[in-house]
């Protein structure tokens, strides 16, 4: 049996939320690793746990093997993110006709990116060309509760931010009842987007997305792939240092980011783990101990 209380229920009254992203692994020590992880996510009594979808259908059955049993045995509501680039109509409709079928309520529903190196491919002809399509599809032909992405420092592909918001908006229109952000490290940003996001009508809540940095050169990786900008603020609170100091100080930031977001207003916050539960659960611990997340509001 799910939580009694949905987090969408707990969205809509204004009581923030806990959650954290996983991804399935690519091999079976990774599932090890997974679900230890699990484990200790569990006893932290998260509201909802999300888990990622690769571009094209990559690990599409894993994604929906992973949120059934996580839902299923560990009692956690489970969202899964379902991507629509590379997929027909036919190929959407039978996903969500699965996870429907799984008692899955939540969806993540989000665009994906072309694969990379590419050059030939193209949108799939009866596909959905954004996230708005997918939505849209989704509300009009089945049940469930749907979220989408934001990026407070612009997505890539927008020209400029109000473009970005007025997309957000419309994603709203079309049936978005909440909104997870892309990770982001100046909490300035979040704040500078919420406040646009307000006055263009966003009135969904803007759940906003950390990753506890865990090394400095996963923090470069990440500055490459995402275009992020990577404050110097974090860089020298990060510093110099063996990879354990190193975590140790990323937790820190990131546990200090989370409670200036909630004691600002953010509605939730949802911890990036790489399906390592150590940092998520520091993490955790400190905000808990400065009373936000207190385990009886769970309403298990
Ligand atoms: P869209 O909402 O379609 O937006 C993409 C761009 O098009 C934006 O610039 C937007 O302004 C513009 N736009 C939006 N709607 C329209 C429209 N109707 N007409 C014209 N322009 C429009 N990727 C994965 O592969 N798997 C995952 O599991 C995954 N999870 C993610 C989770 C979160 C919280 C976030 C923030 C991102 C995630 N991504 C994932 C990455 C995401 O797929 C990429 O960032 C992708 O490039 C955009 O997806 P989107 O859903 O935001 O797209």
């Amino acid at each position: 049996m799910a939580a009694i209380m949905d987090f969408c229920d707990k969205l809509a009254a204004g009581v923030p939320t806990l959650s954290y992203e996983f991804s399935p692994p690519k091999n079976p020590a990774g599932w090890a690793t997974l679900y230890s992880t699990l484990g200790e996510i569990t006893r932290q009594a998260p509201d909802f746990v999300s888990v990622t979808y690769g571009a094209g259908g990559s690990n599409r059955q894993k994604t929906v093997d992973l949120v059934s049993r996580i839902e299923r045995e560990l009692d956690i509501d489970s969202v899964p993110h379902l991507t629509c680039v590379g997929h027909s109509k036919e190929e959407i409709t039978e996903i969500l006709t699965t996870l429907q079928a799984a008692g899955i309520r939540h969806l993540m529903a989000l665009r994906g990116d072309a694969p990379k190196n590419d050059p030939s491919y193209q949108p799939h002809p009866s596909g959905f060309a954004h996230a708005s399509d997918l939505i849209e599809y989704t509300q009009a032909n089945f049940e469930f509760h749907i979220g989408c992405a934001f990026y407070p420092e612009k997505h890539p592909d927008a020209e400029h931010l109000d473009a970005d918001i007025h997309w957000l908006k419309f994603k709203q229109d079309c049936g978005a009842e909440f909104a997870t952000s892309q990770l982001f490290f100046d909490n300035a940003a979040y704040y500078e987007f919420r406040d646009h996001a307000v006055k263009a009508d966003v009135t969904m809540p803007l759940i906003a997305g950390i990753l506890p940095v865990t090394s400095t050169s996963q923090l470069a990786r990440i500055g490459e792939l995402s275009g992020q900008d990577i404050p110097k603020k974090l860089l020298d609170a990060l510093g110099e240092g063996t990879d354990k100091e190193v975590q140790e100080r990323g937790v820190e930031y990131a546990a200090a980011q989370c409670r200036d977001l909630l004691q600002n207003g953010a509605p939730g916050v949802h911890l990036y783990t790489f399906n390592r539960a150590a940092s998520a659960v520091k993490i955790t611990k400190t905000l808990r101990a400065d009373g936000w997340f207190p385990l009886t509001q769970k309403g298990k």
